[in-house]
């Protein structure tokens, strides 16, 4: 009988061990769906205030245009220019304090803050110091917008970091890394590590059958394209234009544009008063037509006059079928658990953009780029959007790896080929690239497959809807 009950008293016991057990994964599960509810709310919270921040500072670089044709109006040659430096300030100063507000919110909802953010940033302001400015020695100083421009834009930097960040800038577009040449394109480089053929049936379907070796690459593009007018922390992908604004507008259509937007009164005799508003030599702020172009509607072409390929599913109004920058937050938290010893790290990425719309007289709305591009205030709403959305959103350009391999790799490259990596991925990807039965492999894939290639909403590779982790 002592036996039996001994057996009992271990059956007990056993059950007792797995009820507990359970009960813990059971709060592990809960713990780790509510540090995901929280992780996501504090990226989505960092990208709408850093968004929003975006969406003021165009409302006033519109405001000071305006500003500024009343000033040439009058014939007021220094507030024209105090008004344009400062609008050169505010592009290239002004997005780095979005990443202030990005990072206060994520902080307000719970964010600790990890020095990984800082550290990306913190290299970079190393370059410039260094390289852009020309105080390395080696090259030419970047040309600057504004005198002290590149002093003022890393102690802007620093400045935010000092405070420690709790979310990272994820779609950083470094001046020199980006456009123009297939060696610029991250995706190039991730379409080659996972053979993503179909991402060369798309993009560049002859590279894969034409090319022979690293002595065909042209030459990368000259430096002084790059858009030095903008930050390169979020982005407000503007341009500034030397140019008569007689060229652009009628006298009519300036003056419209004063009385709606100032509540200055001019008058058509005090315009024709004016030499500046018809100076060559006076600079205004454009919407980048690169970055501020409209969706590609290609479902039109095929007969669906309404869907646009924005990668928001549903049709498109008219005048919100404007791209135009966005802000791209990335937040990441250790969860530890409870039932086994370890810990995960969760990551969040989300994207949110400013909107706004124009209002003619007749009130009827179109984009905020209807006025030839040029910036009014009209922004009115911030909203989260896909990071398929979002310019460098889903490839994660906060990636310092990428910038010393454009910076100090790709010029070797150019000249003698594909060398030892050294631990850099995308030298790593220019080996593989070298090889002529790598490039055979992905022409004979596509001889018989490309037929099942689809395009991915929103372009891209591996293009994936909706708000989403990281890597
Ligand atoms: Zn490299």
């Amino acid at each position: 009988m002592a036996r039996r009950s001994g057996q009992i008293i271990l059956l007990l016991l056993f059950t007792l061990v797995v009820l507990v057990t359970l009960v813990l994964l059971n709060v592990d599960v809960f713990v780790s769906v509510r540090a995901k509810h929280h992780i996501q709310n504090a990226g989505d919270a960092a990208a709408i205030a850093a968004a929003h921040k975006q969406g003021s500072l165009l409302n006033e670089m519109g405001l000071l245009n305006v500003e500024h044709m009343v000033a040439a109006i009058r014939n007021d040659t220094n507030e024209c220019k105090r008004i344009v430096l400062e609008q050169r300030r505010k592009a290239l100063l002004g997005p780095v304090e979005a990443l202030r507000y990005a990072n206060n919110a994520a902080k307000k909802n719970g964010m600790a803050v990890r020095d990984e953010f800082s550290e990306i940033l913190r290299r970079h302001i190393e370059d410039i110091r260094l390289v852009y400015s020309g105080a390395g020695g080696d090259g030419e100083p970047y040309p600057e917008p504004f005198p002290g421009a590149w002093v003022d834009y890393a102690t802007a930097i620093a400045n935010v970091i000092s405070e420690g960040l709790a979310t990272g800038p994820d779609n950083m577009e470094f001046y020199d890394c980006r456009g123009g040449h297939l060696l610029l394109n991250r995706h190039f480089y991730h379409a080659v590590a996972a053979k993503d053929w179909c991402w060369f049936f798309f993009n560049c379907n002859n590279v894969l059958s034409d090319y022979t070796s690293y002595r065909d690459w042209g030459p990368l593009p000259v430096r002084d394209d790059a858009p030095f007018d903008n930050s390169e922390i979020f982005s407000l992908h503007l341009v500034s234009r030397k140019i008569a604004l007689t060229d652009v507008f009628s006298k009519e259509e300036i003056l419209a544009m004063v009385g709606r937007y100032s509540d200055v009164t001019l008058t058509e005799e005090d315009f024709d008063k004016s030499e500046l508003i018809s100076n060559s030599d006076e600079t205004w702020f454009f919407f980048g037509s690169d970055s501020w172009g409209r969706w590609f509607n290609g479902l039109a072409l095929a007969g669906d006059e309404y869907g646009y390929e924005f990668p928001i599913a549903g049709e498109i109004k008219e005048e919100y079928n404007v791209n135009g920058c966005a802000s791209v937050c990335r937040c990441v938290a250790e969860v530890d658990a409870v039932a086994v010893d370890s810990h995960s790290l969760f990551t969040w990425s989300a994207a949110a953009r400013p909107f706004g719309t124009l209002e003619s007289f007749e009130g009827v709305l179109s984009p905020v780029t209807a006025l030839k591009n040029f910036v009014v205030p009209s922004f009115t709403d911030v909203r989260l959007i896909p990071l398929d959305a979002a310019r460098g959103g889903n490839l994660a350009t906060a990636d310092y790896g990428w910038v010393v391999h454009v910076r100090e790799h790709l010029g070797s490259y150019l000249e003698r080929g594909p060398h030892y990596a050294n631990g850099c991925f995308y030298c790593l990807q220019l080996q593989t690239w070298e090889r002529d039965y790598f490039r055979r492999e992905g022409v004979i894939w596509l001889k018989y497959n490309s037929g099942s290639c689809r395009r991915p909403v929103g372009g891209g590779p591996g293009g994936h809807g909706g708000t989403s982790h990281g890597h």
